[in-house]
């Protein structure tokens, strides 16, 4: 187990003592699964008559207009049940979880996505649930902390720390060692300890795959680029991933800027971060001097973590895939910008992808072709549109 889930110099074990067996458990029951017939069988089916995938691949032809350069095609990961890619991860998770004997799966939320897709898998599965949430996160994220009460799932609210995220999954960890034997642990991005950043990219990987087919379907042949937001990198790692070993296709992750450059003023963790442990997992920190991690801000909850999934802290130092950030005001204006042009309201988290494609679709030719992760929709984020517009007209 020592050296295993490693991205070069990244991701890793570093767990507490008391979590090493767990999870070499659940790395064991993964490595079976992921090659059982009837396991795959089952999520299969799930993802097909209970999520609505395939999801469409949308050619958003007068976002492409607005932008005069390459054909614009959106991955809608929004028409998803629950409405973000997390479900995409949850229901995989879930699955291992009953195979292993478990009756109680416990959560981290920051948006509350990954939350409400936990709860809603452990109401399906017919399992009991608590999902941790930062008191911050609670209060921003409202809709979604009524959702996850009314899936039957105890919302627990940290006071700790920033109040966030980061504070949110230390609680849940800590509760997963005191209640291993009956509990399992449903990590929500491509993040922590071993084997959780692989099991994870694989469970989102359907992204990508899809749209590998459906571009050659609509376009007969693969994409130019491909643009996704980077929270711990989940939904952006499930739609690059296939597509990694074509050396032409360009990919670009997109991080939270924030409202400004300084250290707890946002949270792009390629632009100022370094390498250090967090949370079971070697990858980029936003860290001061000291070491101590510093705080983030984003006006998207699922973006405000510091720390990135440390598969694309190796692509990062590999140079296969570019990172770089867009404002909170940029990502609110691009979310309106879909909204006017296309009638879909976005997530703010994929509004991050948006703001950089919209930037950067003008300086392609009209024959380059251009995918966009639509990571979620914006149902989640009305206060924030409806502050923006109270502000703006
Ligand atoms: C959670 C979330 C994200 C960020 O998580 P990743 O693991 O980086 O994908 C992005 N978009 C939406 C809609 C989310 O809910």
């Amino acid at each position: 187990m020592k050296n295993d889930g490693f991205f070069g110099e990244y991701g890793g074990c570093y767990a507490p003592e008391t979590l090493i067996a767990p999870l070499e458990a659940l790395k064991d029951a993964y490595d079976k699964l992921k090659h059982d017939h009837l396991f795959q069988k089952a999520l299969q089916k799930l993802l097909g008559h209970y999520v609505g995938r395939p999801t469409p691949l949308y050619h958003a032809a007068q976002l492409s207009r607005y932008c005069g350069g390459a054909k614009i095609f959106l991955k809608r990961e929004d028409l998803t049940h629950t409405g973000a890619h997390k479900i995409n991860n949850t229901l995989g998770q879930g699955l291992i979880a009953k195979h292993m004997g478990k009756t109680r799966l416990i959560a981290e939320t920051g948006a509350g996505q990954h939350g409400v897709a936990t709860a809603t898998v452990a109401s399906l599965m017919g399992m009991s649930c608590v999902v941790y949430m930062g008191a911050k996160d609670m209060a921003r994220q409202r809709p979604n902390v009524k959702r996850m009460q009314i899936l039957g799932a105890q919302v627990l609210p940290v006071y700790n720390g920033s109040q966030t995220l980061k504070d949110a999954t230390s609680e849940a960890m800590r509760d997963w060692v005191l209640n291993v034997k009956d509990s399992h642990y449903v990590l929500g991005s491509a993040l922590g300890p071993h084997p959780y950043p692989t099991m994870v990219r694989d469970f989102q990987t359907i992204i990508g795959q899809e749209t590998k087919s459906q571009i050659q379907a609509l376009c007969g042949r693969l994409p130019d680029t491909l643009v996704a937001c980077v929270g711990g990198g989940s939904n952006a790692i499930g739609l690059f991933y296939p597509f990694l070993t074509e050396q032409s296709i360009q990919m670009i992750g997109v991080e939270a800027g924030g409202f400004g450059d300084q250290l707890g003023q946002h949270a792009a963790r390629f632009k100022s971060g370094k390498p250090g442990v967090l949370q079971g997992t070697r990858t980029y920190l936003l860290q001061d001097d000291d070491g101590n991690i510093a705080g983030t801000s984003s006006i998207s909850a699922g973006l405000d973590y510091p720390g990135v999934g440390p598969e694309h802290a190796y692509l990062h130092d590999s140079k296969r895939i570019q990172y770089t950030s867009v404002t909170d005001q940029e990502a609110l204006k691009s979310a309106l910008t879909l909204a006017r042009l296309e009638g879909i309201i976005p997530a703010l988290e994929s509004a991050h992808a948006l703001a950089f494609a919209i930037e950067y679709v003008p300086t392609l030719t009209k024959d380059q072709v251009v995918v966009i992760g639509l990571s979620g929709r914006g149902d989640k984020d009305l206060e924030a549109f409806i502050q923006a517009l109270e502000g703006s007209l």
